[in-house]
């Protein structure tokens, strides 16, 4: 595949939205404590409750968790959850947040919100 890996890297982000959205999956971090995920609201603050992909394992910890790079980390299906804009917020601004992610990095936050949504 000698596609331009930033925009192969869109699609397959885009076809996990689509897959977390298609399941009505509830979200991973408050458990569906806050209701259901909005999945057809803008992911924006103005949106507590829309859709945002979440990696369980923090992205910029690739190499701790044995990913090969970190665009593996996050493309790795099984380190995704579906997750509310509010909780992954809050998720992203606590140290040692349930026990896993000591921070998200602002990095991910930018992939999160960017583009097609
Ligand atoms: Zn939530």
């Amino acid at each position: 595949m000698s596609t331009n890996p930033r925009y192969a890297n869109g699609n397959r982000r885009r076809n996990h939205r689509a897959r977390f959205k298609a399941m009505d999956a509830p979200c991973g971090i408050c458990r569906g404590a806050l209701g259901p995920i909005h999945y057809d609201e803008p992911s924006d603050a103005q949106h507590p409750l829309s859709f945002v992909i979440d990696e369980i394992r923090p992205v910029s910890k690739w190499r701790q968790f044995g990913y090969d790079s970190a665009k593996a980390a996050a493309a790795d299906w099984t380190n995704l959850q579906a997750a509310h804009y509010c909780c992954n917020q809050r998720k992203g601004n606590k140290v040692n947040f349930s026990g896993i992610a000591p921070q998200m990095p602002q990095k991910v936050k930018e992939l999160e919100t960017d583009g097609d949504w």
